[in-house]
């Protein structure tokens, strides 16, 4: 098919899509109105049976649900605890085309049952809601980019894969195994990730890491016996000092988000777990801060005469800005132009399951979600009028990879 047809096909697609808007964002609301706080697992296989029920009309040759693997947390005093999560969803269409898609998505949200940001209120083209933009609103547009492959010349020659994990706000780790084995049998990665607030596409994005610090003292009487005493509130604060100073490296961050321990406080605290979430640019930088905060640890617990262990629980590697992401952001630029909804690619130091499926060996791009903001915050907003433009730039992508696919087969 010539380059202009397919222009032609994707103005209009955008066009139709716009004149169903109320219908696209009455399915955003259904998925947005159940809870799915990623610990809320009854919640988000509801969420996953409604997604299963509006992906019905795209006649899949199969809909199921998958178990994944626990989230491993901390608890209180240091013990590894694995909670079940709920499940995931995967729809497939065409399994045995030699070129096939994968359109990945998340069910959870950050909003827990008991958040109160519950509700969704419309006014205008906008949505308010949990999970509206991250990504309850993404998924509907891969719905509807998948659904375009069926009214084309050309599509019906593309296989998909269409998943939404149960975990991917808590780091996906029981969901690891399922995205590598999809990397291992797809194409393309397209990902519904909220666009970033300026409407961009996400390009390189920053590696994730978490570590706990158990820090373990001796506990004693802070009359009698304050000198046998080896506080470990103390040396968890000293660490995160130096942690944190340990942002030196450009591009590396260190947060610590929580710390925990002590009791009473007539007594030297003997238990105390510093929680840090920590951002990198590159694989070098990875292994650099790893060695670091090992460093770090050995030394304030030898000052203090403490024992520190080091818990590294999950880890997103860094997305880096490739040739091969180079050639799809240019086609998502092309086809904004098409659909006059203008992006470009934009580096940014969240990290999702693309960095996950990019590690795999996935070419992807994955924030083609809807566009909004104020995500992870009772602030969240999505701009419905967006979805179809946003499905047609989704469509693009798997038009121009499926050409170079076939040029090169
Ligand atoms: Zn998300």
């Amino acid at each position: 098919m010539s380059q202009t047809n397919h222009s032609a096909q994707l103005a209009e697609l955008s066009k139709r899509l716009h004149g169903s808007v109320d219908e696209l964002a009455a399915n955003v609301v259904a998925l947005a109105e159940i809870n799915s706080g990623s610990f809320n697992a009854s919640g988000v296989n509801q969420c996953g049976e409604r997604l299963a029920e509006l992906s019905q009309s795209l006649q899949p040759d199969l809909v199921e649900t998958l178990d994944v693997g626990p989230t491993i947390t901390l608890d209180e005093v240091g013990q590894r605890r694995e909670t079940n999560m709920g499940q995931a969803v995967r729809v497939a269409k065409r399994v045995d085309a030699p070129f096939r898609v994968c359109v990945f998505g998340h069910l959870d949200t950050v909003f827990a049952p008991d958040h109160p940001f519950q509700s969704v209120t419309r006014k205008g083209d906008v949505l308010y809601g949990p999970g509206v933009a991250d990504c309850k609103g993404g998924l509907v547009i891969g719905l509807e980019a998948l659904r375009h492959l069926d009214t084309t010349d050309w599509g019906h020659q593309v296989g998909w894969e269409f998943i939404a994990v149960p975990d991917e706000e808590v780091g996906s780790h029981g969901s690891k195994t399922l995205l590598a084995s999809i990397a291992s049998t797809t194409q393309l990665g397209l990902g519904v990730e909220p666009a970033l607030p300026t409407g961009n596409i996400a390009a390189a994005r920053k590696g994730s890491l978490t570590v706990h610090a158990v820090c373990r003292g001796v506990p004693a009487h802070v009359g009698r016996a304050h000198e046998d005493g080896r506080s470990a509130i103390r040396a968890a604060a000293r660490l995160l000092d130096q942690m944190e100073e340990a942002n030196a490296r450009a591009g590396t961050t260190v947060n610590c988000g929580a710390i925990r321990g002590g009791g009473p406080l007539n007594v030297v605290p003997d238990l105390a777990v510093a929680s840090f979430n920590i951002r990198v640019q590159t694989d070098a930088d990875h292994r650099w801060i790893r060695e670091q905060v090992a460093a770090l640890a050995a030394s304030v617990a030898d000052e203090l005469d403490v024992s520190i262990d080091l818990d590294w629980i999950a880890a997103r590697p860094p997305k880096e800005r490739t040739a091969a992401m180079e050639t799809l952001l240019q086609d998502a630029v092309s086809a904004g132009q098409i659909v006059e909804d203008p992006v470009i690619g934009q580096d940014t130091g969240g990290s999702c399951d693309g960095n996950d499926l990019a590690a795999s060996g996935l070419w992807n791009l994955d924030s083609l979600g809807i566009r909004g903001g104020g995500i992870h915050s009772k602030a969240e907003f999505a701009d419905v009028a967006s979805i179809p433009t946003r499905s047609a730039i989704m469509a693009h992508l798997i038009h121009q990879a499926f050409e170079r696919h076939r040029l090169n087969a």
